[in-house]
């Protein structure tokens, strides 16, 4: 299908997937593999950004990723899962693009400037290389020459950032880029069980694919009933508010049964049921969520030559693919000498 649009979007290998993964991003991909030609990054480049004094969690999170992945649905037959350094190209796009953007527009980038001020918070030092990530971003996503980038909402700024090279780039140099548009999921932005604005592996506040039933139920057992931190609701004969609760927002995302959603939220405005009663009927929910997830979760675990390969060969595809976009942006530019 030669004019079938692509799509360029990825995840970073620190950790295991959660259900923020799922909603912002996951959810929407497995929708769109069947409509797009997908690559899928796995982005290790960007992730010893922050995490290069822990080779060893890249490492396991590569295949980790891979393997949620495959358990959630995306078809390695259709999409490409390609693993970010193994296409050297992506570091070579992100040189020349970083010689193209003034400094004073990078600086401004609102998601790097709350992340910054987190590693910075932590303490952590700034490497260079993570300063430097929404160029590479910008990179992975223009590499494939990708028309369409579905991701969470935190992602936003950057797809905006990486619109502003491809234009920058054409102007100076000729067509040679699609300018992408983002794609935002059904739920843009997953709070977490702390009630903390995103659910995220870094802040410990996450609900994981791979958790098995006892792991799901303690951590919603463990979540905040209340937002705001300032309604707190004492017993279950006292009426309470929806919005201020998210396990409600999970209920919404997760449960399959709306019309016990529906009857439970009722039921506490009334003041007629116990946050305990809430909680088990969502471990319940994400738990029917989840099993189907597990199940093939299993196969794979167990067959991780299979995993290798779907890696080997979505990397090998997108390298054909880089090499081109390569000698175009070298002609374009008349990086060309002999
Ligand atoms: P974490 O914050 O857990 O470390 P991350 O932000 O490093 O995760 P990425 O690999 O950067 O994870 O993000 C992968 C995709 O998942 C992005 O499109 C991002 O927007 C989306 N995403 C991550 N967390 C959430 C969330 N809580 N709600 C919605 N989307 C999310
Ligand atoms: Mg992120």
């Amino acid at each position: 299908m030669a004019d079938q649009q692509r799509i360029l979007t990825g995840m970073r290998p620190t950790g295991q997937l959660h259900l923020g993964h799922y909603l912002g991003a996951l959810e929407n991909w497995i929708q769109m593999q069947h409509e797009y030609e997908c690559f899928f990054l796995i982005a290790d480049y960007q992730a010893m950004g922050d995490h290069l004094d822990d080779i060893g969690l890249i490492q396991r999170s590569v295949i980790e990723v891979a393997t949620d992945w495959l358990a959630v649905g995306l078809d390695p037959e259709k999409s490409a899962f390609v693993i970010q350094s193994y296409v050297p190209e992506h570091a070579e796009l992100t040189m020349y693009f970083s010689m193209l953007m003034p400094l004073n527009q990078h600086q401004k980038n609102p998601t790097l400037r709350a992340e910054t001020a987190q590693l910075e918070a932590e303490n952590q030092n700034i490497t260079l290389g993570f300063f430097n990530y929404p160029i590479s971003q910008a990179a992975d996503i223009l590499l494939p020459k990708a028309h369409l980038v579905p991701v969470g909402e935190d992602q936003v700024a950057h797809i905006e950032y990486t619109r502003n090279v491809a234009r920058r780039f054409n102007r100076l140099y000729g067509e040679v880029f699609p300018v992408p548009r983002a794609r935002v999921g059904r739920i843009p932005r997953l709070v977490g069980t702390d009630g903390q604005a995103k659910m995220s592996k870094s802040l410990n506040n996450a609900v994981y694919l791979a958790d098995d039933p006892e792991a799901v139920k303690q951590r919603v057992r463990r979540m905040v009933s209340d937002i705001t931190g300032e309604n707190p609701r004492m017993r279950a004969t006292d009426p309470g508010v929806v919005e201020y609760n998210p396990a409600f927002l999970y209920h919404d995302a997760f449960n399959d049964d709306q019309d016990e959603v529906a009857e439970l939220k009722e039921r506490y405005t009334a003041g007629t049921v116990s946050d305990g009663e809430v909680k088990e009927k969502l471990t319940d929910a994400i738990n029917r969520f989840l099993e189907p997830i597990r199940e093939r979760r299993a196969w794979y675990e167990e067959h991780p030559d299979y995993v290798r390969d779907v890696l080997n060969a979505g990397t090998e595809r997108e390298r054909v693919i880089a090499r081109e976009t390569i000698e175009n942006v070298r002609q374009a530019m008349q990086v060309v000498y002999t």
